[in-house]
């Protein structure tokens, strides 16, 4: 099952990857392929959040299963993201394989988040997040915060 608790280390990796696509050069020549892959990912995250109990990840094998309810298949994507689907068999790009990275991502920013890039120092660390009754004031730089 796959749930999403920090969804703030999960939408820095969900803009990172959207950003990549816009900037990557390989999609330079190819505005209906970056599209393409842009869709990918924004259903992996719909499906991710809303049927992420029919999916599993297991970090050290790099495997990754889905339960698709919309086809009843069980699909497993290893380390190359091969496994199937009526769009890759078509040469299409499916969310599958953007859930996949997706989540992959997400894992190794939960399991290591210091070295994954993507640490949350989560909203005790960011004072001015917090509701001005609950929160110390502190000065930075000479400006009460
Ligand atoms: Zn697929």
């Amino acid at each position: 099952m796959i749930a999403i608790e920090n969804r703030t280390v999960f939408a820095a990796i969900v803009s990172e990857s959207i950003e990549k696509v816009q900037h990557n050069r390989a999609f330079n020549f190819n505005e209906a392929h970056k599209k393409s892959v842009i869709n990918a990912i924004s259903k992996a995250v719909i499906r991710i959040r809303e049927q992420g109990e029919f999916m599993t990840y297991e970090p050290a094998a790099d495997r990754f299963l889905i339960w698709s309810q919309s086809s009843n298949l069980v699909y497993e994507l290893g380390p190359d993201g091969r496994h199937g689907c009526m769009a890759e068999l078509q040469g299409a790009v499916c969310w599958h394989k953007a859930a996949k990275r997706l989540i992959a991502l997400y894992t190794a920013a939960m399991l290591d988040p210091f070295t994954s890039g993507y640490f949350d120092p989560g909203d005790e660390a960011m004072p001015y997040l917090q509701p001005e009754d609950e929160r110390k004031r502190e000065s930075c730089g000479g400006v009460w915060i």
